[in-house]
């Protein structure tokens, strides 16, 4: 079929109407961005599907579209060339010990809601170690032994500040169970000690 012809006067109005068409939605799609500003919202819907996924949700920031951005940072994150200047021990370490100081009942309730056995198994591991790291002591030896641990009970009542028995040479690196081997260090303290010497 041969292409209409249009009089100048027709084709101007044709443009006038596209450019007004364009315009609208335009303002329509800005509309829905705005409005999801307005509403606090971190994306908002846009007419035009994404070509890669079909997905019409658009982040407000960058406009980019959201489930591609989210599958993108997935495969970075699972990237582990990209990711290792990122996840070195320390790196990984400082950032819990932060979260811990931060969100301190947090962590007591994750450490609550582990599985019985995994806790249990731990304390049995470590009263192993203990048992065979404590010499033969003498009674005023092992009086000391309570006081030590009463006195850091009587200490976390009153100052309301956790503080924890510990192992001045660690038991996992070797130190012994014995009151020269003990002091009370504040939970922090203790927990930035770790098994360090
Ligand atoms: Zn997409």
């Amino acid at each position: 079929m041969p292409k209409p012809k249009y009089t100048p006067e027709e084709r101007k109005r044709i443009q006038k109407e596209n450019l007004l068409k364009n315009k609208e939605k335009f303002d329509r799609t800005n509309y829905s961005r705005l409005e999801a500003i307005e509403q606090g919202k971190k994306t908002y819907e846009v007419k035009k599907a994404c070509k890669k996924c079909g997905s019409f949700e658009r982040y407000i920031s960058s406009k980019g579209c959201v489930p591609c951005a989210i599958k993108i940072g997935l495969e970075k994150l699972n990237n582990e060339e990209l990711m290792k200047p990122y996840r070195t021990k320390e790196k990984t370490k400082k950032r819990l010990d932060k979260w811990r100081e931060e969100n301190p009942e947090k962590f007591q309730q994750q450490w609550l809601r582990q599985p019985k056995e995994k806790v249990n198994c731990r304390a049995a591991k470590r009263r192993a170690l203990i048992k065979n790291q404590t010499p033969n002591l003498s009674e005023d030896e092992i009086k000391l032994i309570f006081t030590i641990y009463e006195n850091c009970i009587k200490i976390n009542q009153e100052t309301g500040i956790p503080h924890e028995v510990d192992h001045i040479i660690p038991i996992s690196k070797g130190g012994m169970h014995h009151p020269n081997n003990l002091q009370i260090l504040t939970m922090k303290e203790n927990r930035k000690k770790g098994n360090k010497l």
